[in-house]
């Protein structure tokens, strides 16, 4: 059977490797373009590495990257990496459309049975025994396919940035008072620092109007191991505000449709594992397509049989991690923007 993935994200990608691992042949279809670089470091999470030890590109991924301690099993608890890296590791030997997106589904009846993309050269159809949302949480395959989905916008945002000057430890967190995040990661180009805050109605323009210096002293005295990579940073431009959207799905498949990564569950990236469920599900979905190379319905129903029972704890906490810890009253300081 031949398995069309949109999206040429981490989830995608794993699952294309491991189709074509497994003797099945996959094609992924990429709306972006091949230079596309993607900036910044990524937590790998433990939950990733069966996935890629299963690849044989943990290794080299860990090469490029920094352990996150503390150690379990003789592995790190995350990989602090570059994610152009990793999409590039990822990406060897996979059959890859680039600037091709999905646009509708081709249908028997009920079934989905390809899928029509639109590239430089115009629409063509691809056939498919199984289409598979990797798109992320906008997932254009969720919505043609009618799969219903819960979407929300976090009551939180993140103010993070990224500076050349590398972080004292791999990883620094602060718990604030309410259970909220300020974190800094260490990473091949620098650091990157985070502070999960309450979304503002007035958006990046709200959340950055104190400007630079006002952001760098309220940070460094919450995480004081940001001091030196928060003095490297010479504007407020160097500062980004991100609203984040949670997605939940109740199906995980229709016929000859399934969705994997954040298509089908994305979670506040506060609880730090969303890549390494996706790659879980990347790889679930590989192994039961092999199982029934003929019968899309049946590998799409282990598929979901076998993942939803290891997905669902994470889920039940995830988007709402900080109200695990959540404490009492948050003091002025720990507040941005200040009132
Ligand atoms: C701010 C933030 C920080 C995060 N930090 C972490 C972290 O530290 N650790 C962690 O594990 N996870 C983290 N995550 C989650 C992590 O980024 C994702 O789980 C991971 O990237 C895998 O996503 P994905 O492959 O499912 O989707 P995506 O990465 O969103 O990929 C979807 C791809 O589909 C393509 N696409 C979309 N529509 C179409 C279409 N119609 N046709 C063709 N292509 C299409 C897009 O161009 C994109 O390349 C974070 C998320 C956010 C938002």
């Amino acid at each position: 059977m031949r398995v069309v993935i949109a999206g040429g994200g981490m989830a995608g990608l794993v699952l294309a490797r491991g189709i074509a691992a497994r003797g099945g042949e996959a094609v992924v279809v990429e709306r972006a373009a091949a230079d596309r670089r993607i900036p910044g470091p990524i937590m790998l999470p433990f939950q990733a590495y069966d996935a890629l030890d299963e690849l044989g590109v943990l290794d080299p991924i860990r090469a490029r990257g920094i352990d996150v301690p503390p150690l379990r099993n003789g592995r790190p608890v995350s990989i602090s990496v570059p994610r152009q890296d990793v999409v590039e590791i990822l990406r060897e030997g996979v059959d890859l459309l680039w600037e091709h997106e999905l646009v509708d589904l081709l249908r028997e009846g009920e079934r989905v049975v390809g899928a029509r993309v639109r590239g430089p050269d115009g629409e063509r159809d691809l056939p498919a025994g199984i289409v598979v949302g990797a798109d992320g949480t906008g997932s254009r395959v969720r919505e043609l396919a009618g799969i219903p989905a819960r979407t929300r916008a976090s009551d939180t945002a993140f103010v993070s940035f990224r500076s050349p000057v590398h972080a004292p430890e791999p990883f620094s967190i602060a718990f604030l008072s309410d259970g909220r995040q300020v974190t800094l990661l260490d990473w091949a180009g620098g650091s990157a620092g985070g502070w999960q805050i309450d979304r503002v109605p007035g958006g990046a323009a709200e959340a950055l109007a104190p400007g630079l210096d006002a952001f760098r002293r309220a940070f460094v005295r919450l995480l004081p191991q940001a001091e030196a990579p928060l003095a490297a940073l010479s504007s407020v431009d160097e500062l980004f505000y991100r609203e984040v959207t949670e997605v939940r799905c109740e199906a995980w498949w229709s016929p000859g449709v399934a969705l994997v990564g954040e298509a089908l569950h994305a979670m506040n990236p506060e609880v730090g594992i969303g890549s390494g469920l996706g790659m879980g599900d990347a790889q679930a979905l590989a192994i039961a397509i092999a199982a029934t190379p003929d019968d899309p319905d049946a590998a799409c129903a282990a598929y979901e049989h076998w993942r939803r029972p290891a997905v669902a704890p994470y889920l039940a906490v995830g988007g709402t991690a900080s109200k695990v810890f959540a404490g009492g009253r948050r003091p002025e300081e720990e507040r941005w923007p200040p009132a």
